[in-house]
């Protein structure tokens, strides 16, 4: 498949109405960066960094740290690879932590949660990212945050290790890009303060859907149950849209749904303009993107949603029906 797509490679996702979105790539492995090259994502927009944490029977080292996500950085030749921080839970149990014994571990303490309360872990992980960069731009991603103060905590961690590393005397990254993923509805009405103080927002779809429609992900019987092309979670989306474009932050999405053309064609024209998927869905997002006029798509949207449609995915589909794709 990315061989029918290699001659759009090098070419932007650039719609008929002049419209650029950003094509990004998910990772979580050294072994996934030399798809960045073929996939023709512009960078990385979700490097989960939790795999390296549970394959190991012993809490990694910094300096291993430091120097895997530095061979990342390398791999990816001054593409942009936002780093995840540590996204554990009691679902994900490193095998030399004491596991939780949680009812609803989705919403119990994982994440940024484990993060703030241990802040030894995340003291230690940015070091070791401060310390890859060597000098170089850094992006950081805090996963899960679910109000202001929560982002001004653990942007503050970061914040001390550079003032720590410059005391010692050690290069600290020419620049610095600190966001947010938003997983959790609160987030959107959090304080305007919130979305002015964040260098950037990428949406965790898989858990914002499953938090916005109360369908765990992980349960079979409900986790198909509802569509992000519902008017309800487009609403949503729109809100986040405008938030962010109030307070100039740029705005992604780097869940699943963002690899499925269709979705990732409603989220563009919501005003979406990075999208964060698997390597082997840039091609086809990408085909279907330059095809589009995304200002005719928004209008279908606006109007199915204006017609009281439960989901806009009847009138997006018929309306691309008529499209050359
Ligand atoms: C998400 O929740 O959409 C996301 C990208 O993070 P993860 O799937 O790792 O929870
Ligand atoms: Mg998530």
């Amino acid at each position: 498949a990315q061989e029918r797509y290699a001659g759009l490679r090098d070419l932007p996702a650039q719609s008929t109405c002049g419209t650029v979105t950003h094509l990004m790539m998910n990772a979580g492995l050294m072994a996934d960066l030399p798809s960045l090259a073929g996939s023709g994502a512009e960078g990385v927009g979700l490097f989960r960094t939790e795999l390296q944490f549970l394959v190991r029977n012993h809490m990694p080292k910094r300096d291993e740290l430091a120097a895997l996500y530095a061979r990342v950085m390398d791999a990816a030749q001054g593409k942009r690879v936002a780093f995840r921080t540590l996204d554990i839970g009691s679902d994900k149990v490193l095998p030399y932590m004491k596991p939780q014994d949680e009812p609803n571990p989705a919403m119990g303490w994982r994440a940024i949660r484990v993060g703030l309360d241990k802040p030894g872990i995340l003291r230690m992980q940015a070091q070791a990212l401060i310390r890859a960069a060597n000098g170089r731009h850094l992006t950081v991603m805090f996963p899960f945050i679910s109000e202001l103060s929560e982002f001004r905590q653990a942007r503050a961690i970061v914040d001390q290790q550079i003032e720590r590393e410059m005391a010692l005397g050690h290069p600290v990254p020419a620049t610095l890009e600190i966001g947010a993923m938003l997983e959790t509805p609160s987030l959107a009405f959090a304080p305007k303060a919130f979305f002015d103080e964040v260098d950037f927002i990428s949406i965790g779809g898989n858990d914002l859907k499953q938090f916005f429609f109360a369908a765990d992900r992980e349960n079979e019987r409900v986790r198909r149950r509802y569509d992000v092309l519902n008017s309800s979670f487009l609403t949503f989306l729109g809100k986040v849209v405008k938030r962010c474009e109030e307070s100039q932050v740029s705005l992604s999405f780097c869940g699943e749904d963002a690899g499925r053309p269709v979705e990732a064609l409603a989220f563009a024209a919501l005003g979406i303009k990075g999208l964060s998927m698997r390597p082997a869905s840039v091609g086809p997002v990408k085909a279907l993107l330059r095809q589009i006029n995304l200002v005719e798509a928004r209008g279908v949207i606006e109007a199915a949603m204006d017609a009281g449609a439960e989901s806009v995915r009847p009138a997006l589909m018929d309306w691309l029906s008529g499209q050359p794709v």
